[in-house]
């Protein structure tokens, strides 16, 4: 065993852990070791989340969070540290994409829907983890999820474009002002990655006839190519390793 990934000891909230991407990061920390709380808005879903992960021996919970409510995001973290103790990663994974609504018919409402929870979501998140890091004189890890559409154009989807790439931003400013409390600050940046949400999208034969054939990997990514590298930003294998944005797409973008 590489005992610098050992994560035994290690508490860590993921932010939409209870389905998709962030159940697949959860279950990695988890078997990592890690003690995991799951911050969702679904209270049936983190409740399925949490007896799937306590499977793996560690402390799990779920908390019913709306990440883009400040109340919400506060009570879930004190809820969190009592129950679990101090927090040492914190993964701002929740996020929704947009209504692919093209940009010459796009609303303020439809924007500020997507930013709520992608942009402010993660500032609430990180703010809160952040201060509780701080105070307890610990360090941690700050990770968001960010997406492959900073990188290549995504038409219709500017809001949700725009709201990841200010996450990668974030990550950066981030990691130069926490660096003296030990914090460090990374994204996640995911290619095209099955979850349920995606599997009717992922089938369709011209999809694959477009997107599949420029994966160099020539598969879909899954929740596991992204809940690895998780394990990593969380642990002490990663320690020199900030402000980055690491791109999950199995080439997709280099291609
Ligand atoms: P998903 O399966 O739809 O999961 C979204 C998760 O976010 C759910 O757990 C959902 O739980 C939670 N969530 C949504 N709004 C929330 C809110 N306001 N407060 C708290 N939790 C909220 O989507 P996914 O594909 O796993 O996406 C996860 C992250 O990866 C997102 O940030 C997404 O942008 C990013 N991403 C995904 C892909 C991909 O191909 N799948 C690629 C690049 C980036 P509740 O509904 O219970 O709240």
């Amino acid at each position: 065993m590489h005992a610098e990934f050992d994560l035994r000891g290690h508490t860590a909230v993921v932010t939409g852990g209870n389905r998709g991407i962030g159940l697949g990061i959860a279950r990695h920390l988890a078997m990592a070791g890690a003690d995991v709380a799951i911050w969702s808005r679904d209270a049936t879903a983190n409740d399925k989340a949490v007896s799937m992960l306590t499977a793996y021996g560690r402390s799990c919970r779920g908390y019913v969070c709306d990440v883009s409510d400040e109340e919400q995001v506060e009570a879930a973290m004190s809820a969190t540290i009592a129950d679990l103790g101090p927090v040492h990663s914190m993964f701002a994974n929740a996020g929704r994409g947009g209504n692919l609504v093209p940009f010459l018919e796009a609303t303020l409402q439809e924007w500020d829907s997507v930013l709520e929870v992608n942009l402010h979501g993660t500032f609430l998140s990180f703010r809160a983890a952040a201060n509780a890091m701080a105070a307890a004189g610990t360090g941690g890890s700050l990770v968001a999820t960010s997406s492959v559409s900073t990188i290549h154009g995504a038409p219709r989807a500017v809001p949700y474009a725009a709201s990841k790439g200010a996450v990668d931003a974030m990550v950066k400013a981030l990691a130069v002002e926490l660096a003296r409390h030990g914090i460090r600050a990374n994204a996640m940046v995911p290619g095209w990655i099955e979850v349920e949400r995606t599997a009717e999208t992922h089938a369709r034969a011209d999809f694959q006839a477009h997107v599949l054939r420029r994966i160099p990997a020539r598969r879909w990514g899954n929740a596991d190519d992204v809940g690895r590298v998780a394990v990593f930003l969380a642990s002490e294998a990663s320690s020199y390793v900030t402000g980055q944005s690491i791109v999950v797409d199995g080439g997709y973008t280099v291609f």
